[in-house]
């Protein structure tokens, strides 16, 4: 079964929760975290990294010898990444998103591709728990590859859990699709609750099953609450502003470690999504 833990925004605690369902579940778990531009499980699951690898995408070399100066590569590039001008050919690595166009329409075969590093892979254990992260390189800004990098290594014989990407856009989506079950967190606040009517509508779209989590359920208002019963969606968990789960965090210790009275609540959350997804 795939569970993705995702947020319409940052900072509802979207992270802290994919953990503690992972360590609750103890065992034949896969952890991946795809939120590849500031992945941070790793502080808190604190895995042994056996296997490190770069990430890389391919991007163009114009071999001079045969190129004729055509123009038909800059006329494919949607992202002006490689231009012709007169008898030249520039190559701009950083806006390129290696979709192939250029080297396939070239007539004189005279594109070739080397890689260019984005990010890394990472994977590690701890406790059973098989651990993936992909790290995107700061001022890299094309995440999705990266994403599919990580998700290559999903192993379908056990629970896996995703941690998305925060937000409703392309990252997301590719983290998420492939979900039996999402859980939407958010708070009761104006903008957990503005943000959460665009991660539904995502999830809806895309014609995927879900619930809500709602973090620090005693602050803010009720607007959140009232919109779930009238949408007809679940509220899977309420959690309270607990100072246990704060310092918790802010010693970077998953909460079910410090306080283990939380796993049986997040294993209470496990079986009701399984139930849900019928598994
Ligand atoms: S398409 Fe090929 S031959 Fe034409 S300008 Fe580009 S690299 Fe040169
Ligand atoms: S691979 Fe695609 S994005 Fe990159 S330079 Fe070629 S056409 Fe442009």
């Amino acid at each position: 079964m795939i569970i993705s833990i995702a947020s319409g925004k940052g900072g509802t605690g979207k992270t802290t929760l994919a953990i503690n369902l992972a360590l609750s579940l103890e065992k034949n778990v896969q952890y991946l975290d795809c939120d590849v531009e500031e992945p941070n499980g790793h502080i808190f699951v604190k895995p042994t990294f056996d296997e490190k690898k770069s990430f890389g995408m391919p991007i163009p070399v114009v071999d001079f010898d045969k190129c004729d100066y055509c123009g038909k590569c800059g006329e494919i590039c949607e992202y002006n990444a490689i231009v012709v001008i007169k008898q030249n050919v520039l190559v701009f690595p950083d806006l390129c998103h290696s979709c192939a166009g250029c080297w396939l329409v070239c007539p004189q075969k005279a594109i070739s591709t080397k890689d260019k590093e984005v990010g890394q892979l990472e994977l590690g254990n701890r406790n059973g728990i098989e651990f993936i992260h992909g790290k995107l390189n700061v001022g890299e800004s094309l995440s999705p590859p990266l994403i599919r990098a990580v998700k290559e290594k999903m192993d379908p014989t056990k629970t896996v859990i995703i941690d998305s990407p925060p937000g409703t856009s392309c990252p997301v989506i590719e983290a998420i699709k492939e979900s039996d079950f999402v859980v939407l967190v958010t708070e009761p606040t104006p903008f957990g609750f503005n943000d959460l009517k665009l991660a539904v509508e995502m999830v809806r779209k895309i014609g995927l099953n879900f619930g809500v989590i709602i973090n620090r359920a005693d602050v803010g208002n009720r607007d959140v609450h009232d919109y779930c019963t009238r949408e007809n969606i679940p509220i899977l968990m309420e959690i309270n502003n607990d100072r246990k789960i704060a310092e918790a965090y802010s010693r970077g210790v998953p909460i079910v470690e410090l306080y283990p009275e939380y796993r049986d609540k997040f294993l209470a959350l496990y079986q009701d999504i399984e139930r849900r997804v019928g598994a």
